[in-house]
């Protein structure tokens, strides 16, 4: 039976008690069907993870008390995820993939051929700390609040921005790669695509770069898997001076 992951908001160390916020009790107790004495593992950005005991569990209600630490705090690649409004099912299900492949920010974005706002953040949020506790990450993506793509753009901190632009000349994704750094961002437009005119203002921005993800013309959250596992994966491994990239294996569970 693996060990659930639970991520803390407050300061981790040893001996301290935690709280669990009603989802994390309700999925502990009913979902994975865990009682008081429990193993668990408590983890944020800051502090990294420790193991952990869950010590109380009552409906909606739990505490948790923290043990040894067992992984570091790391640094992680900022790699920021925009996306245009989705169906709720479509949006909750990005949110996940864009948690599990790194992204360190998600940016719900709205255009002019966006069919819905993508649902609530703080649903999105909820969804985004299930995935990082699931994936094994130390950290959990911000949700910001869905915004107008123009209002994103005018206060854009110069990050480089690949927007993803089918039936547009751009160059492949795969291009941009080898120079990628963090921070760095990563854009897919709705499900009817861009406006010419939003492709057009998103040109002209100086951060920004069109890639295209190949010939076939991919659904939102596809584009936004296939670009967004390529820029991770270029990240998380950048080569070294004789364009190497080190092996990587994950720590055994346990
Ligand atoms: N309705 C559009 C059309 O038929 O021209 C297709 C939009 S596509 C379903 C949704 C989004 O995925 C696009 O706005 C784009 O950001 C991204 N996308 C899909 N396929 C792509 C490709 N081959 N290259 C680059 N981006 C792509």
């Amino acid at each position: 039976m693996s060990i659930p992951r639970v991520h803390m908001e407050q300061a981790l160390a040893e001996g301290a008690e935690c709280a669990l916020t009603p989802a994390q009790a309700h999925h502990l107790g009913v979902v994975l069907r865990r009682a008081p004495g429990a193993a668990l593992r408590a983890f944020n950005a800051t502090d990294g993870e420790f193991e952990a005991e869950l010590t109380a569990l009552r409906k909606e209600r739990g505490a948790v008390r923290i043990g040894p630490r067992r992984r570091e705090p790391v640094v992680e690649p900022e790699l920021r995820a925009l996306i245009a409004g989705l169906k709720r099912d479509a949006m909750g299900w990005a949110v996940e993939k864009a948690t599990e492949l790194g992204a360190t920010r998600i940016i719900p974005v709205l255009t002019r051929r966006c069919v819905a706002e993508g649902g609530k953040t703080e649903r999105l949020a909820t969804i985004a700390r299930g995935a990082a506790e699931q994936c094994e990450r130390l950290s959990v993506p911000v949700v910001d609040p869905a915004r107008p793509l123009h209002a994103v753009l005018d206060a854009w901190d110069g990050a480089p921005l690949l927007v993803a632009a089918e039936r547009r000349e751009s160059r492949p994704l795969l291009e941009f790669l080898p120079g990628l750094s963090a921070p760095c961002a990563f854009l897919v437009g709705p499900e009817g695509g861009f406006e010419r005119a939003e492709l057009d203002d998103l040109a002209r921005r100086p951060f920004v770069s069109l890639a295209s993800l190949g010939p076939r013309i991919l659904r939102a959250e596809t584009a936004l898997v296939a670009g967004l596992s390529a820029m991770s994966l270029s990240l998380d491994h950048p080569p070294d001076a004789s364009g190497t990239r080190a092996p990587h294996v994950q720590p055994r569970p346990g």
